[in-house]
Order: C-alpha cells, then structure tokens, then sequence
C-alpha cells in the first residue's frame, strides 16, 4: 500500500520553515500532498491561486508532491486522497501544546490517519507565516524567509 501524507496548511505565504519540513517529511512517504486549507472565516493576504501556483511552482521538478486546496475537515480530505498521514512541523512547546490536542481530534475522527511531526530545525523555528506577512504589510523585505523560486513574485503583490 503506497504511504500517502497530507501536508495541511494556510502556506499564507509559503515560508523556508514550510519547505524544510516537507524535504524533511518526503523520504517518509510515496507521495505528499501540499493542502491548502480554505476557511472562509479567514481572512488571507494572499489570493488561493496565487498560494497554489507558487507551491507548483517550487516543486515542480518533485514528482511526489502534488498540490490541491481543500475545504472542511483536514480528516476527510486525506480520507479522499487515501492518504493516512498527516505531517506537522513543530517549531515550540506552544505548537506542541496545540498539535496535540488537533491531532488526538483527528484520532478520533479517523482511527486510520496518524499525525507525524517533524521539529523544526532551530535556525528555521522563528520563521512564521504571520511574521513574514507582518514585514510584507510594513514595506519590510520578506525574502530571507522565503524560498527563492517565489522572491520576485512575493515582493511585487
Ligand atoms: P496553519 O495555519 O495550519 O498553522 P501554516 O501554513 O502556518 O498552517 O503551517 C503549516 C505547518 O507548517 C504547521 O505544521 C506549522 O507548524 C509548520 N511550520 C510553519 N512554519 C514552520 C517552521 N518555521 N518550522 C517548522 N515548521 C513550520
């Protein structure tokens, strides 16, 4: 049975925490699919499209990973995608703390999915999402925080 993993996140924008996470996490499995979790309740500062075609774009040479975005519970998507894992990085004791609790949730929603977590790599445990769209919004350059494929097209939105 191919081993299938779901890499869950807003990637709101994609971060050098995020890809190393998923170097890190790919030897694991056969394939990995990059969720982009749409909550409309949230409010994003970048467009989906734009979020998934700089993921794309990343790995483009990776044959293992795919990307898709997906609505609801994390659960039921991996369900669809027969995937039975579900990859977490890990950067603090407050990530570990709300890990945690969502992934014993996802237990028990799904006896078949197991979450794995990666910790961070301490150079890499200060870079965040929000952090970086915080630079963005105050004229600040984002990218030593971002992977180079995207820098120019990041910087322009
Ligand atoms: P979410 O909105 O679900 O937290 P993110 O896009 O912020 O989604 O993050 C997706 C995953 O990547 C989470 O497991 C998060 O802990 C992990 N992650 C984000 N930044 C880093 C980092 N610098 N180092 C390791 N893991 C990270």
């Amino acid at each position: 049975m191919k081993k299938i993993a779901v890499f869950p996140g807003s990637f709101d924008p994609v971060t050098i925490g995020h890809i190393d996470i998923i170097n890190r996490g790919l030897p694991l499995f056969d394939k990995m699919i990059i969720g982009i979790g749409v909550n409309s309740q949230k409010k994003y500062l970048f467009p989906l499209e734009k979020r998934i075609s700089w993921l794309q774009k990343i790995f483009e040479f990776e044959p293992k990973i795919e990307v898709q975005s997906y609505t609801g519970l994390t659960v039921n998507f991996c369900e669809t995608h027969l995937a039975r894992y579900i990859l977490r990085g890990i950067r603090s004791s407050g990530d570990f703390e709300f890990e945690r609790a969502v992934s014993q949730t996802n237990r028990v929603l799904s006896r078949n999915i197991e979450t794995i977590f990666i910790l961070a790599n301490p150079s890499l445990a200060s870079v965040s999402s929000s952090i970086v769209r915080d630079v963005i919004m105050n004229g600040g350059d984002p990218s030593p925080f971002i992977p180079e494929e995207i820098e120019n097209l990041v910087q322009r939105k």
